[in-house]
């Protein structure tokens, strides 16, 4: 999108605001099944807590995607927005049993990451299709927050506890129909995944009925210049002829399934907001705008780098700036950055602000939610209102004290 098509919806719709850009999303969906062209049978299941507007969901329904949920309120989410139950699945960790029946009673595919739930789910509905996730013990990332593989994490069940799963199997009769892994959102190294996917093949050749291997997700999105991005389509090639080759081993039809997030939605949205005031102080200028990490937690959280530009001087000379926010304790977008000359009143457009930013906002410092709006056909509409005092107390009740 243009500085100038981004500035003139921060003044139609306010700021801070959320934009995305609908093409992008739909190039970036295309991308990944294009480079999967191969494979007969695709699913690409859309992770939907990087980015849960209902018209987004919308959005991704009608280019095909399926869904990728991790709460029984996601799912119910994804249903309003118009995806048939056999279009979902729902990958939880660590919810309780009840919240997994409910999801299993709306006939959405459920994924299984622990024994013991494994066990009690498999002797209450041995006739339900179970998908188990598997931890293949493979470390695919470099930041600690998000490698979900590894010999520590919480996700999936061990491989090396597979014997207990064929024992559950075999005591309970439930019917295993997929084998999904995760290995976190951080996957710099093509070889790595695919090594991970040799453990998911070797996993899956234990289990007689299975319809689908579903690989997750983790595809890397660069968020600033020099970052590594994840070359889909050499792993597109490379993945497809080994799934080809071991679904004609195992002997009956099998779906590749992905579940990717970030790499949908996050380089098609933008964070605007404005200015505050730009203050100097003896070892640095800073930028104040009107939002902080309520809005987008991202840089404060994971320490991520999001490319920052003033898009109401998008010419002017580069200055460096610190740009931080307005949440009463440490707060801060970027330290250092070179942004063309910022003046008080200009809004700043912060990239990759499709993915974990909105999803992730909070009302800390009692602040509203902004607005979201789509970009679509080249028009801005609106697909979040801004909120108001009064979604503030909703829920809320005051004591006659
Ligand atoms: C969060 C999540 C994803 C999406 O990860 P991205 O890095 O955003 O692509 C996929 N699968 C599961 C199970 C997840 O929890």
């Amino acid at each position: 999108m243009q500085p100038s098509e981004l500035v003139a919806l921060a003044r139609e719709y306010g700021n801070p605001l959320y934009v995305y850009d609908a093409e992008k999303i739909e190039f970036q969906y295309n991308r990944l099944t294009n480079a999967f062209s191969k494979v007969e049978r695709l699913r690409i299941n859309y992770a939907m807590k990087a980015l849960s507007n209902i018209s987004i969901l919308k959005l991704l329904n009608t280019l095909g995607s399926g869904l990728d949920t991790v709460s029984l309120q996601e799912v119910q989410l994804g249903i309003h927005a118009g995806f048939t139950p056999d279009k979902i699945i729902f990958t939880p960790n660590g919810v309780s049993f009840e919240e997994i029946e409910a999801v299993a009673e709306l006939g959405v595919q459920i994924n299984i990451d622990n024994l013991s739930i494994l066990e009690q789910f498999g002797t209450k509905y041995p006739k339900v299709p179970v998908c188990i996730r598997i931890n293949p013990h493979v470390m695919a990332g470099g930041n600690e927050n998000i490698s979900v593989g590894h010999i520590d994490s919480k996700f999936g069940i061990s491989i090396y506890q597979i014997p207990h799963v064929l024992r559950i199997v075999e005591n309970t009769k439930m019917n295993i129909n997929g084998i999904h892994m995760h290995t976190g959102s951080d996957i710099l190294d093509i070889e790595v995944f695919l090594y991970a996917s040799e453990i998911l093949f070797d996993t899956a050749k234990q289990f007689k009925n299975l319809q689908f291997l579903d690989f997750g997700s983790g595809f890397k999105v660069p968020y600033k210049k020099g970052d590594i991005e994840t070359n889909i389509e050499e792993l597109g090639k490379k993945l497809s002829k080994r799934f080809l080759a071991f679904e004609k081993e195992y002997g009956s039809p099998l779906t590749l399934a992905f579940e990717p997030g970030k790499f949908l939605v996050s380089e098609a949205g933008y964070f605007l907001a404005k200015v505050n005031v730009v203050k100097q102080t003896t070892s640095t200028v800073f930028a104040g705008i009107d939002s902080g990490f309520n809005h987008l937690i991202r840089p404060m959280f994971y320490g991520s780098q999001h490319v920052i530009e003033n898009i109401s001087n998008p010419k002017g000379k580069e200055r460096f700036y610190t740009v931080v926010g307005y949440i009463c304790e440490t707060d801060t977008f970027a330290n250092n950055r070179r942004i063309a000359e910022i003046h008080e009143g200009d809004i700043l457009c912060f990239k990759n602000a499709g993915a974990y930013c909105f999803s992730m906002s909070s009302n800390y410092n009692s602040r509203f939610k902004p607005a979201e709006v789509l970009w679509k056909n080249g028009k801005g509409h609106l697909i979040r209102e801004r909120e108001t005092l009064e979604d503030l107390l909703q829920n809320q009740i005051m004591l006659s004290l």
